[in-house]
């Protein structure tokens, strides 16, 4: 039997990015992935910009964005009727390479790029794994075993014991570990075993995904680069997606009601989507199904459900595997706290109460962004049709699309989310800002995403936030004084706690207060003009050692 702290079942990228925050935080894991290698068939696409900033503070930013697309390649999304005919729409949007460095005018026409330094960032999800694999791999205290099952499991008290199984040679093996993570996708067997069951809508849609390769594809169309390439047409209709921005790519093509997926020939498909019969070789064919649909609970005793296994999307806007890693960075700094002694019980609670209102939010957006998307589809026959039927119907599926941009520019899902019952942040009674998926609004409300702002030297506040949690301090007054009363108290408590103090009058306008908490995944704890009368009994709130409502709301005031 080995014992470990933290098992982690599979090996997709939530399953990864939880033993990448593990390891960071020398938190010993074994992560268990069946398969004997990565999933090479590309399924999500879109990294976001939470989740880029996720990588930047991990250090693996420019690794991820390297192993995408060009870096000088556009996320324009195109939508035509066929690849070869008309273009009916089109979002432009800038290169990585133009959001990391964005000129004014950039700035001007897409705002968002003031609220990140990343903006979407196109990687194939088989790209992206092997860079997480890597990373994971570069932890002593991360131990990847690809070509394990987990067969069984039981839970006590004190631990959990799992029989993990060799996939090729049966070879058993005994497992004990304090905690265990099912990162395990969308069939879960662990969900299943456990009887937590899904709450929402199965089945909203058929897909069959063909990877494939084609020198053909960027030669015999008109459209230039893009990352998606809709084809809105009745025979075939579906998204190409860019894969390697030369020569591969997926087409996700959509399964009509009462038309089976064994009958849909992938070469055929791409084809009548393209309308010329380009050379293709055919990769690999994954068929899937789109669903909304959210894990009732996220915990159940010493087991934890994060990534597809807590919640299923439909891809409509590529939210997926972001609020997955997403379970990951939340999940991961709370683990390691409690196994190092300093986080307290409400930490674990927290996941749930955090994690799940933002997959039923996301799970809810993704699929009114496919809603809104069907009735483009649905006039599909006739924006091939001689003018001007063909002509009218365009206009209206363009005018269809921009009005779901949303659909396509989702900063506000991506940085808006915010912690909003959590019982390990503090409500200081001020409102919920809007929760636009478009829109972000930028505050250091407690629960919400700490803003990031570029300072004077070139870095972004976010690179401040340590491992542990980061007092900034905005304004005037004593800095030694104040970080002392921070630092000292967590230093007697065993919470590790850094202090910052900026002059800089943007970030004293931003982040509202002059005392601002972050958390080690970059969420505000707590905020106030002054600092709280016990600040000992805010980091033990924070850090999860009283239950929720055992210490007053506001410190600021209460304490
Ligand atoms: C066409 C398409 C496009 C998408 N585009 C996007 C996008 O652009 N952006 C986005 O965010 N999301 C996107 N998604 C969603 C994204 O692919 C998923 O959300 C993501 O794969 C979830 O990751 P995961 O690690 O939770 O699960 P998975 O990737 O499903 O990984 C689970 C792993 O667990 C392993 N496993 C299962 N059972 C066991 C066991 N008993 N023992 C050991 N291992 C086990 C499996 O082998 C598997 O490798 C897209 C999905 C599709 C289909």
């Amino acid at each position: 039997m080995i014992e470990v702290p933290v098992l982690v079942v599979g090996g997709g990228p939530v399953g990864l990015a939880l033993a990448c925050e593990l390891g960071l935080r020398g938190t010993g894991c074994i992560l268990a992935e069946q398969r004997p290698g990565i999933n090479e068939h590309p399924r999500a696409n879109v990294v976001a910009s939470r989740t880029m900033e996720h990588f930047h503070r991990w250090g693996i930013a420019d690794r991820v964005a390297r192993a995408g697309l060009p870096l000088d390649y556009p996320v324009d999304i195109v939508f035509t009727t066929r690849l070869a005919r008309r273009e009916i729409f089109r979002f432009s949007f800038p290169s990585y390479e133009d959001c990391r460095s964005p000129s004014a005018a950039k700035l001007s026409q897409l705002p968002d790029l003031l609220q990140s330094r990343y903006f979407k960032t196109s990687v194939a999800q088989s790209d992206l794994e092997p860079v997480l694999l890597d990373f994971a791999r570069s932890f002593d205290a991360v131990d990847v075993r690809f070509g394990w099952r987990l067969d069984d499991f039981t839970q006590d008290d004190d631990g959990v014991t799992a029989r993990l199984t060799q996939s090729v040679t049966e070879e058993s093996l005994l497992v004990r570990c304090r905690y265990l993570v099912a990162c395990d996708g969308g069939r879960s067997e662990v969900r299943a075993r456990l009887g937590v069951s899904l709450d929402g809508e199965a089945d909203l849609g058929q897909f069959v995904g063909v990877h494939f390769r084609s020198p053909d594809f960027m030669r015999r169309h008109a459209l230039g680069r893009a990352t998606l390439y809709w084809a809105m047409n009745r025979e075939s209709p579906g998204v190409f997606i860019a894969i390697n921005g030369r020569d591969t790519f997926t087409f996700q093509r959509s399964v009509a009601p009462g038309e089976s997926v064994s009958s849909i020939r992938p070469l055929a498909a791409i084809q009548a989507a393209f309308d010329e019969p380009i050379e293709c070789e055919i990769l690999s064919v994954q068929p899937w199904k789109a669903h909304q649909l959210v894990a009732e609970r996220l915990r159940i005793g010493r087991v934890f459900i994060a990534g597809d296994a807590a919640h299923l999307f439909v891809p409509t806007g590529g939210f997926g595997m972001n609020t997955g890693i997403g379970d990951a960075v939340d999940l991961g700094w709370k683990l390691a706290a409690v196994i190092d002694g300093w986080g307290g019980a409400a930490l674990l609670d927290s996941y749930h109460a955090e994690r799940h209102p933002v997959a039923v939010r996301n799970t809810t957006e993704a699929a009114d962004n496919y809603r809104k998307i069907r009735p483009a589809f649905a006039r599909a026959q006739d924006a091939e049709a001689p003018d001007p039927l063909g002509a009218s119907a365009r206009s209206e599926i363009a005018r269809g699309i921009a009005e779901g941009a949303k659909h396509f520019a989702a900063t506000g899902i991506h940085l808006g989310y915010r912690y909003e019952s959590s019982p390990v942040c503090i409500p200081d009674g001020t409102p919920s800002p809007p929760d636009d998926p478009q829109v972000y609004v930028p505050t250091s409300r407690p629960g919400s995403r700490a803003p990031h702002v570029m300072l004077d030297d070139g870095r972004s506040i976010l690179d401040l936030f340590g491992a542990g949690f980061t007092l900034i301090r905005t304004g005037e007054g004593d800095a030694d004084r104040d970080e002392a009363l921070f630092v000292n108290a967590g230093r007697e408590l065993g919470i590790p706690v850094s202090f910052q103090a900026l002059g800089d009058a943007q970030v004293a306008r931003l982040y509202e207060r002059r005392f601002v908490l972050v958390r080690p995944d970059g969420h505000v704890a707590w905020r106030g003009d002054q600092p709280p009368v016990d600040v000992a009994a805010l980091l033990r709130r924070v850090a999860g050692h009283d239950e929720a409502g055992a210490t007053p709301p506001n410190p600021e005031t209460a304490l």
